[in-house]
Formats: structure tokens, C-alpha cells, sequence
């Protein structure tokens, strides 16, 4: 079977009137996630072949980071309408040069919307023109003898469509003012499906609290290990985590900092990137030397590029000589000065080889680097 095209719409382009904030409660953040990204951070992209974002010019600002997080995906803007109705249509103009099969149009105010239910929608498109997800509400309204027992539906986003049958809808229509895009097609080409309770709208602005309970902060971890040789035949220039020591120093290509590269190392592992060697090859001439505070700078950046911070550093050396311990206090503050980190969540230790292997001969020094970050900012 042919693998179909499918297109995401975020309507995002709205200041929402009820919920009478200066921010539009789609660019509210928590934990550095907005409710777009809190929603696209949850769902496979993948499963899209362009994804368009419907939003005023003066509100990029919030969505122009989501252009670098998801390479794989064409993000276009399209000019907010003056309402709903028009946002959609101006959507569905630009998506109509790219011929989706399927256009799923979601509310950037639904952010809790799960993957399974945008599978279901994509999946129920197979087969109906529409897939509209709508729960019953829980109160049994009863507007006059004839409505009871009627049980009132209420719709949800996103609406899924087969391209043409949506963009027709808005071409030949009436309305002008449509809250709503499944009341546009016509009643035999509705495919209501099961929606998900979760799937809550944001309105007002108590609403946020849905969004701060359900925002549970990340933690990650990585591992990094790092070992050099001694130069015997030295006297002096060892330097570990940013320290001079009065010691022989380490043969390498930069520096030969073992605990600032392991702590590089551990910063890339959490942050699911590759190891040093990738970013600061030992063949290349520009690293000869280097000091590697500048590996430690460029991991520190990646940090905060991807909006996390560190909860805690443990490095560990093994080595027989020199005396770590009379060092710590200071690799600790150098540490922290480095990374910008509190001194309190870094620890340094050491354990000797007991005499064994090349280590125990005292002909080098290995490193090791347990790190967690987190995105909740804790200082
Ligand atoms: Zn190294």
C-alpha cells in the first residue's frame, strides 16, 4: 500500500480574548516547553510529511526554535485569519501546492492531545474522509423533554480530513464563522470517532495549572570514561579538571585533560550525541594543544541549547599517583566556575589501582563521569 502524505496544521495564531493575558496561552512555558512544543515533543513527527504552523508574523519569535528541533520537517507560516474559520482555509491554500492525502488541523490549545489518538485519526483516514474525536460530556444536559437522554458530543482537535474533501468544504462554504472544522463538511463524510478525556483545552488562564500538573520534569544521566598515558620522561604539566598539578604530565593531542574530557563525555551522553572524538578529533590540527575548557565550554552550550541543566556531577579517577584528594577542593571550584554550576552537587574522588595492570605502574591516569541533567531549573 501506498505510504499516504499527511500534513499537520497548529492553529496557533489566536490571543485568546478568555484567556486576558498579554502572552497568548499557547506561548505560555513551563519547564522551557510551550504548549506547541509540550504537544510535538509527545507525538511521533515522523509520522508527518510537513507540518505547518498557523501563527502571526509577530508571534515567530515562539515558534522560530521549533525550525532547528525538527529538521526532518518543512515548517511554513501561514498568516493568522482574523478568525478560526480563515486561519484554516489560509492552512489549507498553502498546503494545496504539497497535494497531502490526509491534514490533520489541531488547536495549539489542545497540548495534551497522546500519539495513539493522532495514530487513530491517521489510521481511521484509510478508510472515511473525516475522523473527528469527540467524548460525551459528563452532565446529561436536558434543554427540553425531547432533548433528554440525548447525550451531548463534544468535539475535539485534531480533526482529521482527506485533503480535498476539507479544502472543498472551505471553498464552497456559507459560513464565516465556523468555530469549527468538521462542521464544515458535509453530514454523510463525519466519521466521529472515540477522543480522549485528557485531551483538555486550555481557555482560561487557571487552566495553566492542567498544564503545570501535567508537565513532569526530565531527568537524564550519561557516562563518560576517559584515559591518557603519562609521560614519563616529564616532570611537570599534568592538569585535571582545569587544575595544574605539580606532576608529570599526559600525552595526548589537546591538553590531555582525562577529567574535564570524561565530564565531556558524560555531558554528551545524557544529552544522546556522540562521544568527543566526533566533535574534537585527536587528527585535527585545530584541537593540538587546546585546552580543553573549551570541549568543557562547548558541552556547557549544548546544555543550555537543549534547555537543561545538571543536577548533580560525580568524577571518579583512578590512578596511583599524584594525591587527588589534596586537589579536589579546587577542581570542585574550578568545576563549578566552568560550568556554572552550584559547588554543592559536584563531587570528586579518586581510588588507586592497588598496584595492578599500567595503571598500578604508575603509566597512567584514567577518569570516569556520571552526570544527571534535568529541564527543571533548580538554581
Ligand atoms: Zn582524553
Amino acid at each position: 500500500m501506498k505510504k499516504s502524505k499527511n500534513a499537520l496544521v497548529i492553529l496557533a495564531g489566536g490571543y485568546g480574548k478568555r484567556f486576558n493575558n498579554k502572552l497568548p496561552k499557547q506561548f505560555n512555558e513551563i519547564n522551557g516547553e510551550n504548549l506547541i512544543d509540550f504537544f510535538l515533543n509527545r507525538i511521533d513527527t515522523n509520522i508527518f510529511d510537513i507540518i505547518l504552523i498557523v501563527t502571526k508574523k509577530s508571534f515567530q519569535k515562539h515558534t522560530k526554535h521549533l525550525k532547528t528541533k525538527y529538521p526532518v520537517i518543512k515548517f511554513m507560516y501561514a498568516e493568522a485569519g482574523n478568525n478560526r474559520q480563515l486561519s484554516s482555509f489560509n492552512a489549507l491554500k498553502k498546503l494545496d501546492t504539497h497535494k497531502p492525502d490526509n491534514v490533520l488541523i489541531h488547536d495549539a490549545a489542545r497540548p495534551f492531545c497522546s500519539n495513539s489518538l493522532v495514530i487513530k485519526i491517521i489510521r481511521n483516514l484509510n478508510n472515511n474522509e473525516s475522523a473527528i474525536p469527540y467524548i460525551l460530556s459528563a452532565d446529561k444536559k436536558v434543554l427540553s423533554k425531547k432533548e433528554f437522554n440525548k447525550t451531548i458530543k463534544l468535539i475535539q482537535t485534531p480533526q482529521g480530513f482527506k485533503f480535498n474533501t476539507i479544502y472543498r468544504a472551505h471553498l464552497n462554504t456559507k459560513e464565516i464563522d465556523a468555530k469549527d472544522d468538521s462542521g464544515l463538511i458535509p453530514f454523510d463524510k463525519l466519521k466521529l470517532i472515540k477522543g480522549e478525556r485528557l485531551n483538555l483545552k486550555i481557555t482560561y488562564p487557571e487552566d495553566l495549572n492542567y498544564f503545570k500538573l501535567f508537565v513532569k520534569p526530565i531527568h537524564k544521566s550519561g557516562i563518560g570514561y576517559d584515559i591518557h598515558q603519562i609521560d614519563t620522561k616529564s616532570k611537570k604539566g599534568l592538569k585535571l579538571c582545569g587544575v595544574k598539578i605539580n606532576f608529570k604530565k599526559l600525552i595526548g593531542h589537546s591538553d590531555a585533560d582525562v577529567g574535564l574530557h570524561a565530564i565531556c563525555d558524560s555531558i554528551f551522553g545524557a544529552l544522546s550525541m556522540k562521544d568527543i572524538g566526533y566533535y574534537f578529533s585527536n587528527k585535527d590540527p585545530r584541537w593540538k594543544n587546546k585546552n580543553s575548557e573549551f570541549f568543557l565550554k562547548f558541552a556547557r552550550d549544548k546544555l543550555k541549547e537543549n534547555n537543561f541543566y545538571i543536577a548533580n556531577l560525580d568524577v571518579n579517577f583512578i590512578c596511583e599517583k599524584p594525591n587527588i584528594n589534596k586537589y579536589r577542593k579546587k577542581m570542585i571550584s574550578k568545576l563549578s566556575l566552568l560550568l556554572k554550576i552550584p559547588e554543592k552537587i559536584i563531587s570528586i574522588k579518586a581510588t588507586s589501582n592497588e598496584k595492578i595492570g599500567f595503571i598500578g605502574d604508575g603509566l597512567g591516569i584514567a577518569a570516569e563521569s556520571i552526570i544527571q541533567i534535568t529541564n527543571d531549573k533548580l538554581y
